[in-house]
């Protein structure tokens, strides 16, 4: 792998990541894979701060929609995040990747709390910061969490890791003639509704200039690849 363009990023990884071919939950193999990903992108000496998603375990949507209080249900979906970042830190610890969990809603038995400059202390030293519970707050999602930590820590972009390897024009499942964007405005992303990130992180980015790079995480190597420039993957940046 050549030498990233990066210094620091945001990697945001769905939950649904972590399932792997389970319809549900954490599949230990997938997260271990995922970790390997992690690592090789950390040892070309890039800092990484890492936001994941609960949507494998809990989503308050879904809770809502079948007659849950949608806060309530919200509040489940964080702690579904903080399962997950655990999971993750479990799993690069076992590669030999330090690493520590900062949560939204403080759980001093298990992880440390957010604070900016002790993550900062953090990714100086080499580990990696895991940021669970999203923003800390119910109506929002792991992507605005995944966002506001791009922008507080300064990341140079922000690493969307889902299913599909980019942003399309129109569904590419119900639509073969669907076209994948190499580059798009953030503009764009919200005149056009594309799915990719909720609108709230995508003008949280756009307000402060951080590219979002949408790719596939589910091939192996492929984090490294994009990173260096060679993989499959959509830009949304600037006047594209
Ligand atoms: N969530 C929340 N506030 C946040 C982040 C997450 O309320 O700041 C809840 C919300 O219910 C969400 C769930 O946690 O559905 C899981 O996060 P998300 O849906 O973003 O996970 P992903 O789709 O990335 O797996």
């Amino acid at each position: 792998m050549s030498s990233p363009k990066f210094k620091r990023i945001l990697l945001k990884l769905s939950g649904e990541v972590l399932m792997g071919s389970q319809q549900f939950g954490i599949d230990p193999g997938t997260v271990a894979a995922l970790a390997q990903e992690v690592k090789a992108a950390k040892d070309t000496g890039l800092e990484i701060c890492l936001v994941i998603g609960g949507g494998n375990i809990f989503r308050g949507m879904a809770g809502a929609a079948k007659g849950m209080d949608r806060a309530q249900a919200d509040y489940m979906g964080m702690l579904a995040t903080v399962m997950n970042a655990l999971a993750m830190q479990n799993a690069l610890e076992q590669l030999g990747v330090p690493t520590r969990v900062q949560s939204a809603i403080e759980m001093d038995k298990v992880c440390e709390p957010v604070i900016r400059r002790r993550a900062e202390r953090h990714l100086e030293k080499g580990r990696v910061v895991i940021f669970a519970a999203g923003v800390g707050e119910p109506y929002f999602t792991t992507d605005s969490g995944a966002a506001l930590r791009a922008a507080e820590m300064q990341c140079d972009a922000l690493l969307k890791g889902t299913s599909v390897d980019g942003i399309y024009d129109c569904d590419p499942k119900t639509n073969p003639d669907a076209k994948r964007y190499d580059t798009v405005d953030y503009g764009t992303v919200l005149a056009k509704n594309l799915k990719v990130m909720d609108a709230s992180a995508v003008a949280l980015c756009r307000d402060n200039a951080i590219p979002i790079i949408v790719f596939s995480i589910r091939e192996k190597g492929n984090l490294a690849r994009v990173l260096a420039g060679q993989g499959t993957q959509t830009t949304v940046q600037k006047g594209a």
